[in-house]
């Protein structure tokens, strides 16, 4: 005897999402204002958006608010007028009630329909060579424009899977935020995106800042400095870099026209994996070192340590010692740097220490403490 079978199912089965009868699909929500994503779901009917989440971030956006910002292998990031740097990243299999009310990706089509080919043509000559310059004099005045959420996703890209490879205890998590919230106070009270600073477990001297806030001091470089007041100059400087827009200058100026020809995805992935290629300006470095010496005095730690730890990667013959060439290569100059340290220190103050003998050795004792820290292996080519 054989069994009946199962009567078909009446209605169709739910999986495609843009079928679903819902069309509700989960989306990220970047307020443009702090550097987290917020997961949220969202729906659209005949007049807007709606957006479901935390209170702060639920919203109904009216569909003649929305911009399409740019569309990715995986999503379409969306914009709202009037909230600059707000994004939302939708999935692009989202339903079909939101899609199809979402506007174009803008096209030169109108343009050659208006003008005619050939007229076109010598405007996108034009064009393309207003945008190589652009992209030559740009990197100064569009970095602070780059939106938060584009960067974390860059930062995401390139050092996410870091972090296996940086050293977390408890006692030096404490002691570092504490050292970054002192030199970088203003930053809450200005409604800055919160700068990260991490240890890597390399054996390198070198600290590093890179996109999306974040800040890696290598292990190597915990055992050369000896002193947490010319850790806070070292942390300072790349804090620095970071909030006067370094980073994202340097990403533009180094892969500006691959980010433009074909998203930052599939072309600054791989060259950014060599974390140590983003280059600073002279003038940058020199400007890391004025923010660095103006918070170190607002801290009231001494300049004197940091400007011993810079004239230290200078030997007594002149050249460098052996293992900071990577510091060196990324931060030329170390002599002069450590006369402009010294030049700030003032002998009738009393300056505070940086951190207490615990915090400091927590710090310089993490990589090996945290036995869960890989060493970072470079990739190169
Ligand atoms: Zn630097």
């Amino acid at each position: 005897m054989t069994e009946p079978l199962p009567e078909p199912p009446t209605e169709p089965l739910s999986g495609d999402p843009r079928t679903d009868s819902a069309g509700v699909c989960p989306a990220e929500v970047f307020d443009g204002a702090s550097a987290r994503r917020h997961g949220v779901m969202v729906r659209g009917d005949a007049a807007a958006l709606i957006i479901d989440g935390p209170d702060a971030i639920a919203a109904t956006v009216a569909w003649s608010a929305i911009e399409r910002i740019d569309t990715w292998p995986d999503a379409i990031l969306l914009g709202r007028s009037g909230r600059p740097g707000w994004r939302l990243k939708l999935p692009l299999d989202a339903p079909a009630a939101i899609l199809d009310r979402l506007p174009r990706q803008p096209r030169f089509g109108r343009l050659i329909d208006r003008f005619g080919y050939f007229k076109s043509l010598a405007c996108l000559a034009l064009a393309s060579s207003l945008i190589v310059a652009a992209v030559i004099k740009a990197p100064g005045w569009l970095a602070p424009h780059i939106p938060t959420a584009w960067e974390n996703g860059m930062s995401d890209d390139a050092v996410g899977d870091l972090a296996e490879n940086t050293c977390h205890t408890p006692a030096s998590d404490a002691a570092l935020a504490s050292l970054v919230a002192r030199l970088d106070r203003d930053a809450a009270a200005q409604h800055l995106p919160p700068v990260h600073v991490e240890l890597l477990k390399l054996d390198l001297v070198n600290a590093v800042a890179l996109p999306g806030g974040r800040v890696l001091v290598f292990d190597g470089l915990l055992h050369q400095i000896r002193s947490p007041d010319a850790l806070a100059g070292v942390i300072g400087h790349e804090i620095g870099h970071v909030r006067l827009h370094h980073v994202m200058q340097a990403v533009l100026r180094q892969y500006g026209l691959s980010l433009l020809l074909g998203g930052y995805r599939s072309n600054v992935t791989s060259a950014m994996g060599q974390m140590t290629a983003l280059r600073f300006t002279r003038e940058a470095e020199t400007d890391a070192d004025s923010w660095s010496r103006a918070r170190l005095a607002a801290a009231n730690l001494s300049p004197l340590p940091t400007a011993g730890f810079l004239a230290s990667l200078e030997s007594e013959n002149g050249g460098p010692q052996m293992g900071i060439a990577a510091y060196l290569d990324s931060h030329p100059d170390p002599f002069a740097r450590a006369l402009a340290f010294r030049a700030v220190f003032d002998p009738s103050r009393a300056y505070d220490q940086a951190l207490d003998r615990n915090a400091w050795s927590a710090i310089v004792n993490a990589c090996a403490d945290d036995v869960k820290a890989k060493p970072w292996t470079p990739f190169f080519g």
